[in-house]
């Protein structure tokens, strides 16, 4: 991407004109004195990256990232700061300032206690009142959001223009965009009338220019099939067009599908939020192992799948949105955010099952017969069947982590499937969810993690991150995994791994200089850090910091 020098504004003060020609020309506490206050940023846009890790932007050379971190306020130390560390949490972290014990959900799983939803159509009643959060759409994450009453960014935005949420990942869009967003567009399972070819835009009040007609720019093609029936992507393939780019130049999907749809709406709307989210390089580190992912193989390997495209292909929506808004004349009054939902562990020790006759992936997500899913998750990977079969779990969701909703929560019982948990594959420690904490309740296995830094890392880090799902809709027991482990996918995340945890936040724009903030930046800093440098003031306490962004 072709940088522009940076240029500061004249400024009127006083009736005097102050020319600042560039900052670098001042020097010394004079200069300081003559700096005005600059003016505030009046638009926001947002892009998620989804599993964007710091170790992926490096290994993948994504040179628009790493320009925005050399022209923007970088934020070094960052992490992600909380569990479950998926993209049906963050995405609503970042744009409510609250860490998820706050939020209304913690992860993948959700016990309904404050009875917020509908119980589904249940025959028995095991496993009632627990819900998988990813299997969401509005009618589900807006009510919750709106009982445990706290306001969105969309809220504080959109009486100064529209705020749109893009994302191909419905769960992700509604978490992101929340009840105030004017228009949230995504794909669903719903296809056009006349025919199965396509998957079409739906959401919230969805542009005209957007929706179209059936077979029009923002419907991509279902039922495709690249290289995913290969171990180990078949765990998760893409089967069409919806996360991936795929082969049609007239219908690409996936971060391209969003980055055109957010173009057109700058083309179209008075907008004051974009809240974008790019599924591409998540997918690709599920099916392929993140960074060990060995890139395309064998005459029929399609590089469309695979890491090194993925992260090229995302980096470049990053560039395009940057210039559009320059070319627009709006990079100086948007703030713009770039980060990730999480980033992606490796799952060089894998405690999945790999059955190629099904997609494996989910019956090693999941585990339980839960509420608004039409499957039964009970086929058990082995590694877990120790703890599925002493008959108390309701939900069990395994990832980069392992976490439990107890059908009988007495104190006995969670007892019992601590010390079972303790005993799984590879667990670094078993806790407890006492309600506003969590108490480790096993040793902690030092020898089975990989280094130094790894172990330092987890004496520093992992009881604040799993604290953060301290709340009585969360898990009854979390059991923590090291590095490069996975019962789930080829490449996962949901835990404390650094791989995970470390992720880019980037503040740019704005006339922002290239100053680093040198905190432990957090996604839950986000929005507080928004709204201060926005000038607005927050109606409701966050738990996140707001941290002043260098001009
Ligand atoms: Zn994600
Ligand atoms: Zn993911």
């Amino acid at each position: 991407m072709a940088r522009r020098p940076r240029l500061l504004l004249s400024i009127v003060t006083a009736g005097a004109v102050i020319a600042v020609a560039a900052a670098s020309a001042q020097s010394g506490a004079a200069a300081q004195a003559r700096k005005a206050a600059p003016s505030k940023p009046d638009k926001v846009v947002i892009i998620v990256v989804d599993s964007l890790s710091k170790e992926i932007v490096d290994k993948y050379d994504m040179d628009n990232v790493k320009a925005l971190m050399a022209d923007g306020v970088d934020t070094p130390r960052s992490y992600l700061g909380h569990t479950g560390s998926v993209t049906v949490v963050t995405h609503n972290v970042i744009t409510s300032g609250l860490l998820p014990k706050h939020t209304g959900w913690t992860n993948e799983g959700y016990r309904d206690v404050e009875d917020v939803l509908p119980d589904g159509p249940k025959v028995d009643n095991e496993g009632e009142d627990l819900y998988i959060t990813s299997n969401w759409d509005n009618t589900s994450m807006f009510p919750v959001q709106q009982h445990y009453g706290y306001p969105k960014l969309a809220d504080y935005l959109n009486d100064t223009g529209k705020v749109i949420t893009i994302s191909p990942k419905a769960y992700a869009a509604y978490g992101f965009g929340g009840a105030g967003s004017d228009s949230i567009i995504t794909f669903g399972s719903v296809t056009c009338l006349d025919g199965s070819r396509w998957r079409g835009p739906v959401g919230i009040a969805v542009p005209g220019y957007i929706s179209g007609t059936c077979g029009s720019r923002y419907y991509v093609e279902r039922s495709k099939i690249y290289d995913t029936f290969k171990e180990p992507a078949s765990l998760y393939p893409a089967l069409d067009d919806r996360y991936v780019v795929g082969d049609d130049p007239d219908h690409q999907g996936g971060d391209i599908w969003t980055t055109d749809a957010a173009i057109d709406v700058m083309d179209n709307e008075d907008w004051s939020g974009l809240f974008l989210s790019l599924p591409g390089v998540d997918k690709a580190a599920h099916m392929w192992g993140g960074v060990l992912d060995p890139g395309p193989e064998g005459p029929d390997g399609d590089p469309m799948t695979h890491m090194e495209f993925a992260a090229a292909t995302a980096d470049a929506q990053v560039g395009r949105i940057m210039d559009e808004l320059e070319e627009r004349g709006e990079l100086d009054n948007t703030l713009v955010v770039l980060t990730a939902d999480h980033g992606s562990v490796a799952g060089e020790h894998f405690h999945g099952l790999y059955d190629p006759a099904l997609d494996y992936g989910f019956f090693n997500w999941y585990f339980g017969d839960v509420e608004n899913d039409p499957a039964n998750y009970n086929l058990p990977q082995p590694a877990l069947q120790p703890l599925t079969d002493a008959g108390n779990v309701g939900l069990s969701y395994s990832d980069s982590s392992i976490n439990v909703w107890l059908k009988d929560q007495s104190p006995e019982k969670v007892a019992e499937a601590a010390e079972i948990m303790e005993g799984l594959p590879d667990v670094t420690a078993v806790w407890r969810n006492d309600g506003d904490h969590f108490t480790r309740v096993s040793p902690i296995r030092w020898e089975r993690m990989y280094s130094g830094g790894e172990r330092a890392w987890f004496a520093r880090k992992a009881q604040e991150l799993v604290n953060t799902q301290a709340a009585d809709y969360g898990p009854d027991l979390v059991a923590t995994l090291p590095d490069d482990t996975t019962y789930s996918v080829a490449g996962d995340h949901g835990g404390i791994q650094r791989a995970t945890q470390q992720i880019p936040i980037v503040f740019a724009g704005a006339g922002l200089s290239s100053r680093d903030l040198q905190a432990e930046v957090r996604s839950v800093d986000i929005m507080p850090t928004i709204l201060k440098a926005m000038g607005i003031e927050a109606t409701y306490p966050m738990d996140g910091i707001a941290y002043t962004l260098p001009h």
